[in-house]
């Protein structure tokens, strides 16, 4: 018997399918649409504010809230149709306008872009002031009424049951979603005392470090039949009926592929994170920097990205340790074994020989073995503040990673 179960509040996103009627469909299209008009005129007033700053010899112009706040005030005057919109999802528009300078200003992000109606995500975030109600088939969203959900049971229960912090209402495509930010009580995982290393490849989605391999998912077909519409689509005039009838069925193939690799996905990293407590991988923006911008490389690392993500939530939620490898490492030339580093590795090699220990080598499950390594170094540094590097090693030396 599990004693002891640790339960404790954890945020949450919990997404739900809408079905609007035409009256809520033309609602819910104003507030997305009111919402990018938002974005993009506060942005164009910063900019000229900014301007004219410069002029006068300042070099930085702040953004906060107090000024953000004037200036939609100052929108609202101007342009009516922004009072249909519900107002804590016009100032959720500045506040991520600001998190977007923010950002860039920190060196994290691009300069923050103008939105346009063909190229965005289409949503807009509403606060919830204990205004947004759920019941069994309906969300009641304050201003914009009431409109119909479907989700499973099980999620129906959570969402009556749960804190609900902010919805985010979007278009994906052609559907609609809410996605609610809930908190929760959830208990944790029990504790395996395992840990684990994973290499993420492009033939082999997964190695861990005890020689297990999780293959990528075969979507070649759903790929086909994207390909198929996307051609067809090419052929129609723009909007037109047979336009029209043909994107629906390109969305369908689209919402198809995507499904059914989040089920792969969600499968695999729940699977992992019951199993072991402390889950270690490379950090992704190392990974990809000596590889070619290849298209196909491109989409795995969408798919790495998205792995990774639910990784390190499930870890967060279920109360386990994810850690990525931070510094340049290299972790497949390296013999996981005695240290060797053999520096003549070719990418195409996926097998090798250590000439030092003469240990025979798998690439990316010996690439597993090293991030374990790495991370645990890592994590040994942190937690106990061993800065002697050496010590850390020599604890590390004894820790044996365990068979799944
Ligand atoms: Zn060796």
């Amino acid at each position: 018997m599990e004693l002891n179960v640790f339960m404790k509040c954890v945020n949450q996103g919990l997404k739900v399918r809408l079905y609007p009627d035409e009256d809520m469909l033309t609602k819910i299209n104003q507030n997305i649409g009111n919402a990018r008009f938002t974005w993009n005129k506060l942005l164009e007033n910063y900019q000229n504010t900014y301007k004219i700053f410069k002029l006068n010899g300042y070099s930085k112009l702040k953004c906060n809230m107090a000024t953000f706040n004037t200036m939609l005030n100052m929108l609202k005057k101007e342009h009516d149709f922004l009072y249909l919109s519900e107002s804590s999802s016009l100032q959720q528009v500045f506040r991520d306008l600001i998190n977007a300078f923010n950002k860039f200003f920190n060196g994290e992000g691009g300069y923050p872009r103008f939105k346009s109606k063909k190229h965005d995500k289409h949503a807009c975030r509403i606060q919830n002031n204990h205004n947004i109600k759920i019941n069994d088939n309906t969300i009641v969203l304050p201003k914009l009424g009431e409109v119909y959900y479907r989700t499973s049971k099980k999620y129906r229960e959570k969402l009556k049951n749960a804190k609900i912090n902010n919805v985010t209402i979007k278009i994906e495509n052609g559907k609609y979603y809410a996605v609610f930010n809930i908190e929760t009580e959830t208990p944790d995982f029990p504790k395996t005392h395992k840990f684990v290393g994973i290499d993420l490849g492009m033939k082999t989605l997964a190695t861990l470090d005890n020689g297990l391999k999780i293959a990528n998912l075969d979507v070649t077909y759903e790929e086909s039949m994207i390909k198929k519409y996307q051609k067809r689509l090419s052929n129609k005039e723009y909007q037109s009926n047979h336009y029209k009838d043909t994107q629906k069925t390109y969305w369908k193939w689209v919402d198809r592929k995507k499904n059914k690799i989040n089920d792969y996905y969600h499968k695999i990293t729940t699977e992992i994170v019951k199993k072991y407590d402390i889950i270690i991988l490379e950090d992704l923006n190392i990974k990809g920097m000596f590889q070619n911008p290849h298209s196909s490389r491109k989409l795995q690392r969408i798919g790495w990205k998205k792995f990774v993500e639910m990784l390190k939530y499930k870890a967060r939620i279920y109360g386990k340790t994810f850690r990525q490898v931070s510094r340049w490492y290299p972790s497949s030339k390296n013999c996981s074994n005695c240290g060797y580093y053999n520096k003549d590795l070719k990418l195409e090699q996926t097998q090798w020989k250590c000439p030092q220990c003469q240990k025979t080598h798998d690439r990316d499950i010996n690439a597993g073995k090293n991030i374990l390594k790495q991370g645990l170094i890592d994590l040994i540094d942190e937690t106990m503040n061993l800065w002697d590097r050496g010590d850390s090693t020599v604890i590390l030396l004894s820790w044996k990673s365990t068979s799944p």
